[in-house]
């Protein structure tokens, strides 16, 4: 079935020409190629969920985003794609389903919206509001923001099976830190997993042990999957959903230059940490550096 589908994720080499950057093969996951609107890790997180909404055969999926959420039209397009319903609840109850083109595109896909206020939308992971919506929705699968739960976990894990066995550095974005646990949770023990939150004072450590007790549980395997964790906090430029005129530029040149297109909100802040971390390693032994390409240019 095309929607379960990783061959067209490629690994594409960088050639960077300059000695600068040390002695490095530096390649990246193309995952934004898996789908022109479920792509990226959002495909990784939604795969082992749709399956579970077959398996139980539900209707669909009930989950949660802001109104430009790559995680919305991912499951809009996904569960159109699989032939399943969709319901989109919306934080901000003052937009409607053509605010914008996010929202227009997940409404043309078949995805129910329903907006609700900031508080409401606050309280989505309580108890109380996830027993509310499961009696409205009986027969839809609750999924949380941005696919970020066990199954989200499961399917991020699997991107090792596409990588070459030797890396020694791997580079992605965090926003609910469901792909780097997936991938924390998994691959070889010697490589270093560089973080890049784009929330700013975001806690990563912190939130990635409190996700990872969902899914691994022992503690001890967990203070072992995070010990490979390097965090790089400050290349948030301002925060989410906030970038400058340097960042701008520096995508320009990554799309012009070297054939890598990148978006302003993930995957160009993670890019410019990394090449900055290169030049200050100046490495003498060969490094492969791998950065995962999270996808998110549909909306950025
Ligand atoms: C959603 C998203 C992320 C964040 O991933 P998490 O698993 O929530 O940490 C990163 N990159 C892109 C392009 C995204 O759309």
């Amino acid at each position: 079935m095309e929607l379960f589908d990783t061959s067209k994720s490629i690994l594409q080499e960088i050639k960077l020409n300059s000695p600068e950057f040390g002695n490095v093969r530096l390649l990246v996951k193309r995952d934004d190629l898996i789908h022109p609107e479920v792509s990226g890790n959002k495909w990784r997180k939604l795969k082992y969920n749709i399956e579970l909404v077959q398996f139980q055969k539900k209707d669909g999926i009930l989950t949660f985003g802001g109104a430009y959420s790559n995680h919305l039209l991912a499951t809009a397009s996904a569960c159109h794609l699989a032939g399943l319903k969709s319901i989109g609840v919306v934080r901000g109850e003052e937009l409607h389903a053509s605010s914008n083109e996010n929202l227009k595109r997940c409404s043309e896909l078949g995805m129910e919206l329903k907006f609700i206020s900031r508080e409401k939308y606050d309280e989505r992971n309580e108890k109380t509001a996830q027993e509310t919506w499961k009696e409205e929705y009986p027969f839809y699968l609750l999924v949380p923001e941005g696919g970020s739960n066990y199954y989200g976990i499961v399917g991020c894990q699997e991107i090792w099976k596409e990588l070459p066995d030797e890396v020694d550095h791997l580079f992605v974005a965090q926003g609910t830190t469901a792909t780097s646990c997936g991938l924390a949770a998994g691959g070889k023990e010697s490589t270093r997993i560089h973080v890049v939150p784009v929330l700013k004072g975001f806690n990563s450590l912190a939130e990635m042990r409190k996700l990872l007790f969902s899914f691994l549980v022992d503690e001890e395997t967990i203070e072992e999957s995070l010990g490979r964790i390097v965090v790089h906090p400050d290349y948030h430029f301002g925060g989410y959903g906030k970038w400058n005129d340097e960042l701008l530029s520096f995508i320009r040149h990554c799309r012009e230059e070297l054939d890598l297109p990148l978006d302003k909100i993930y995957t160009g802040k993670v890019f410019y940490a990394l090449l900055g971390w290169l030049k200050n390693q100046q490495f003498t032994t060969l490094q492969t550096v791998v950065f995962l390409h999270t996808g998110g240019l549909m909306n950025g």
